[in-house]
């Protein structure tokens, strides 16, 4: 019997990186599991993929409708879909930061809010946010995605105290750089990818990257019956980048 039989779980952004290797793993460990993505080729089987971009309420309910009638429930919610930004605030123009904020963070409160009922109905309820160690961290030249994960930090402890008395345990997860296409897509961007794989890689205090893998498990372990009493909880996977 594995820890998450029977369960149902939802993933945005669960096509690709971090948001894949957890629906992989939650699948792994005995759950049914969905994936929203505005892009869900990369959710093969057994994850059921379904389209959707959670910047668009329309899109986000006819999505969530759809893939909680496949599952036939809901117990588990995984807000993984997010976007970068880099720069300082005379960096990005309004309408960047209207995007990023629309994706990053109203993004996560549509899929919520579609999602609610839904685990209302379950005896095993959780939701797990992708937040950021630039929540808390202070990185230089992330204004504009700092701002976002702040919000997804307060979101996260806002929502916990707002749904406990429901039985809905709300937590998130702060990754440090992880090792996903989206970072390889930023290093394949650079004059030099190798090098600069090698500068980012001698900046982490471990001398390497977080991998996605490492990342699933942390928000395995927030979704799974073990973490019952825990709630409103911020858990850094950052390969000691916090303590900087
Ligand atoms: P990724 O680009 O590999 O995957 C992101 C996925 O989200 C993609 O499949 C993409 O299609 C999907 N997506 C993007 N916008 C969407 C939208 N509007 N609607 C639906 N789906 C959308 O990225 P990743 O590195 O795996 O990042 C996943 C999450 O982890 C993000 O929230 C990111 O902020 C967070 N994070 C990443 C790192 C890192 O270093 N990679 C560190 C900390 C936090």
């Amino acid at each position: 019997m594995s820890e998450l039989d029977g369960l149902k779980a939802l993933v945005t952004g669960g096509a690709s990186g971090i948001g894949l290797a957890t629906a992989r793993l939650l699948a792994a460990r005995g759950a049914r599991v969905a994936v929203l993505d505005l892009d869900p080729s990369g959710a093969t089987e057994p994850l059921l993929g379904f389209k959707a971009d959670v910047s668009d309420d329309a899109s986000v309910r006819s999505g969530v409708a759809a893939a909680l009638e496949a599952l036939g429930g809901l117990d588990i919610l995984v807000n993984n879909a997010g976007i970068g930004a880099a720069g300082t605030v005379e960096d990005n123009d309004d309408d960047q930061w209207h995007r990023v904020l629309d994706v990053n963070v109203v993004g996560m409160v549509r899929v919520t809010r579609a999602a609610l009922p839904a685990l209302r109905a379950s005896a095993h309820a959780c939701v797990v946010n992708t937040c950021s160690i630039a929540a808390t961290a202070g990185l230089p030249q992330r204004a504009l995605y700092s701002a976002s994960k702040g919000a997804v930090l307060s979101l996260t402890l806002a929502m916990a105290a707002d749904h406990v008395r429901e039985g809905i345990r709300v937590n998130c997860v702060n990754p440090g750089t992880a090792d996903t296409p989206w970072v390889g897509r930023l290093l394949d961007a650079a004059d030099d990818p190798e090098a600069e794989r090698a500068a980012l890689n001698a900046r982490q205090p471990m001398g390497r990257l977080v991998s996605a893998d490492e990342v699933a498990a942390a928000v395995a372990y927030l979704a799974s019956p073990a973490a019952a009493s825990v709630t409103g909880a911020s858990l850094a996977v950052d390969g000691g980048m916090q303590g900087l």
